[in-house]
C-alpha cells in the first residue's frame, strides 16, 4: 500500500540517501495513531548492490589506521552530543516512548561510540619475545570485512550503537538494517557518521523486511551479522547464518526475547523495591528487553507489595511522550496493542488475579493512539502464558514463594534468562543469589542491570544465541579475526634442515 502524500524514507548506500526500488510500509506516530511517513522495504537485487559497496570499501577501511579511525569516532560522538534532542525526538516520534528516555537511550548509545574511540589501546595485543631460537611470538585482531546488523523496533538508536561503533573502529565495513517500525534514527545515524567524515560505503542503511534479512544472512561476502529482536527470529538467524558453507563461516550472535523477574525478600526496602517495579516494568511502557514483567515476592512481603502498587499504577501518568512530566507513552503499533490486550485476556482466562486493568485507557486528544494504561496481576502461576512468554508491554505479574531457594528454582526453570533483579539488605542472600541465577545480567537492588559500555551485554539460555555478547571485549572479539604470529630473521636460522621444534633449543 502506497500514500503518495507521506515522506519516503529509504536507504543510506555509499554516502547517500536512495529513495527507489522496492514496496513500501507505513510508520505510525504511535501517540496520534496516525501515519507519518512510508519506508521503502529492499528488494534483493538492493541488498546486492549495499554489500557491494560494503564489500568495496572494506580494504581502504581496514587499513586505516586505529588513531584515525578512532578521530572519526571522537567527531562523531561530539554530533550525537549536539543533536542528542533531535535524535530522541526522531525516536519518540516513532517509537512512543517518553521523551525523557528517549534521551537516556541516546546516552546509552553515545556510550558505546565512547568506548569504541578507545580503540588504539583496545586493539593492542600480546608479544612474547624469544619463545626459542630467536623467535617471537605474538598476536593481531584484524578486520573481519563486511558485517551486517539486524535491530529491533525498541531502541532504534542504542542498539545499533551496540553494535556498528565496534565494528567500524575494529576496521569492518557495516550495513545496518533497522525495524521497519522506527527507521528514521539510524538515517541520522549514517548522516552524522558521514559528517564526521566516515568514508563513503563504511556506514550504510539497508531498510527491509524478513527479504532483506534473509539475503543478507546468506549472502557469501557478508562475514558476521548481529541480531537483536524476538526470540523465534533470533533461533533463525542464527540456525540459518551458522548453517552457511563456504570458505568463510558466517559469525553470528543473535540476542532474544526474555522474561525478566525482580525478587523482593522480606528484608527489603519497600519502598525502594516499588520504585524499582514502577519504572522497569512501566518505563517504555514494557517494551524493553531488561524490562520486569514478573515480580517475585518472597514470603511475607507479597501483600503489603501489591497494597503498595495499585494507587502508583493507577497514578501513572500515560501520555504523548514529549509531553513534559509524561511517565509512559504509547505502545509501537496498533497490532502490538491488540496482542498485549489479548494475553490480558488470557490472563484473566487462566484464573490469575486482575487487580489493574490497563485496557480501554483513552487519552484526551489522542484517540486515535495506540495507549494502554499499566496493568497488575496477582496468583499468577507458571503455567500460565502471562507468566511465559513475553508481552512485551506495561503488564507486571505477581509470583509469590516461600523462600529464596523456589525464587532461584522458579526463575531457573524458566527457558529465558536475559536479566535479572534481586532487592534485598542482606548480603549472603545477595551473593548466594548471584552465584546461583542461570542469567546473564544480575542486579542486586539495581533493577535494569544494563552493563556499561567497556563491559559486554546479553542473556543465557534462550535469550541469547552464540558464544560472545555485544560490545565491551567480547564486542571487540565478535569483529576481529585472532591471528598468531611467528617470527625470526636470518641470523637466527641456523643452517640445515631441522627436524626439531626449533622452541626446544
Ligand atoms: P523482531 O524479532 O520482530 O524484529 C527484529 C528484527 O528482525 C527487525 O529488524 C525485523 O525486520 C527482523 N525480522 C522480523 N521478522 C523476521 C523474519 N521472519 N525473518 C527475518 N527477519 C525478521 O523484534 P521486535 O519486535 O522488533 O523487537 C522486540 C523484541 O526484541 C523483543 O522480543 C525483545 O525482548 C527483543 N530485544 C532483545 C534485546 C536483547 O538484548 N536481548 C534487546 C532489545 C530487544
Amino acid at each position: 500500500m502506497s500514500n503518495n502524500s507521506l515522506p519516503v524514507i529509504g536507504h543510506f548506500i555509499d554516502g547517500r540517501r536512495v529513495t527507489d526500488g522496492g514496496s513500501k510500509q507505513t510508520v505510525f506516530n504511535p501517540a496520534t495513531g496516525k501515519a507519518s511517513a512510508e519506508v521503502i522495504l529492499a528488494e534483493q537485487g538492493t541488498v546486492q548492490q549495499v554489500v557491494a559497496v560494503a564489500k568495496n570499501a572494506a580494504p581502504s577501511w581496514a587499513d586505516t589506521a586505529p588513531l584515525k579511525r578512532s578521530r572519526i569516532l571522537f567527531k562523531f560522538k561530539e554530533l550525537i552530543e549536539r543533536h542528542h534532542d533531535d535524535l530522541a525526538a526522531a525516536i519518540t516520534r516513532e517509537h512512543g516512548k517518553v521523551f525523557s528516555d528517549a534521551k537516556g537511550e541516546v546516552t546509552r548509545g553515545l556510550e558505546v561510540v565512547e568506548f569504541a574511540c578507545g580503540i588504539p589501546n583496545l586493539l593492542k595485543t600480546q608479544f612474547t619475545d624469544n619463545i626459542g631460537g630467536g623467535i617471537d611470538n605474538w598476536n593481531l585482531r584484524q578486520p573481519l570485512g563486511v558485517t551486517v546488523g539486524i535491530t529491533p523496533f525498541n531502541f532504534p538508536f542504542m542498539v545499533p550503537m551496540w553494535m556498528a561503533p565496534v565494528a567500524l573502529a575494529t576496521g569492518n565495513t557495516f550495513i545496518l538494517k533497522p525495524s521497519e517500525r522506527d527507521p528514521s534514527p539510524s538515517l541520522m545515524v549514517a548522516e552524522l557518521l558521514k559528517e564526521a567524515g566516515l568514508p563513503d560505503g563504511v556506514f550504510n542503511v539497508l531498510q527491509g523486511d524478513k527479504t532483506a534479512v534473509n539475503t543478507l544472512l546468506t549472502h557469501s561476502d557478508v562475514r558476521a551479522v548481529s541480531f537483536v529482536g524476538s526470540t523465534p527470529i533470533a533461533e533463525h538467524i542464527y540456525a540459518t547464518g551458522t548453517a552457511r558453507r563456504g570458505s568463510y563461516p558466517l559469525r553470528v550472535q543473535a540476542l532474544g526475547g526474555a522474561k525478566n523477574h525482580l525478587v523482593v525478600m522480606p528484608d527489603a526496602n519497600l519502598d525502594q523495591a516499588v520504585d524499582a517495579l514502577m519504572g522497569a516494568a512501566y518505563g517504555s511502557a514494557g517494551e524493553r528487553c531488561m524490562a520486569v514483567s514478573v515480580a517475585v515476592a518472597v514470603g511475607s512481603i507479597g501483600d503489603r507489595l501489591i497494597d503498595a502498587l495499585i494507587p502508583r499504577i493507577k497514578a501513572l501518568k500515560i501520555k504523548n511522550g514529549m509531553e513534559a512530566a509524561a511517565e509512559m507513552g504509547p505502545v509501537v503499533t496498533a497490532a502490538h496493542k491488540s496482542r498485549i490486550e489479548n494475553y490480558i485476556q488470557q490472563g484473566v482466562d487462566a484464573g490469575a488475579k486482575l487487580l489493574v486493568d490497563g485496557r480501554g485507557l483513552v487519552v484526551p486528544g489522542h484517540e486515535e493512539g495506540f495507549f494502554l494504561g499499566g496493568s497488575l496481576f496477582d496468583q499468577v502461576t507458571p503455567d500460565m502464558s502471562i507468566y511465559s512468554d513475553e508481552i512485551f508491554g506495561p503488564v507486571l505479574c505477581v509470583v509469590h514463594v516461600p523462600d529464596l531457594g523456589a525464587a532461584i528454582d522458579l526463575i531457573n526453570s524458566h527457558e529465558f534468562g536475559n536479566g535479572v533483579a534481586l532487592f534485598t539488605s542482606d548480603g549472603n542472600t545477595a551473593r548466594e543469589f548471584s552465584r546461583r541465577i542461570e542469567v546473564g545480567m544480575v542486579g542486586v537492588n539495581v533493577p535494569i542491570p544494563v552493563p556499561m559500555a567497556w563491559h559486554s551485554f546479553g542473556g543465557w539460555k534462550r535469550s541469547m544465541f552464540g558464544d560472545l555478547h555485544a560490545y565491551g571485549e567480547e564486542g571487540i572479539r565478535f569483529y576481529t579475526r585472532y591471528k598468531s604470529i611467528m617470527q625470526r630473521w636470518p641470523a637466527s636460522i641456523e643452517k640445515g634442515a631441522e627436524f626439531a621444534m626449533p622452541t626446544s633449543k
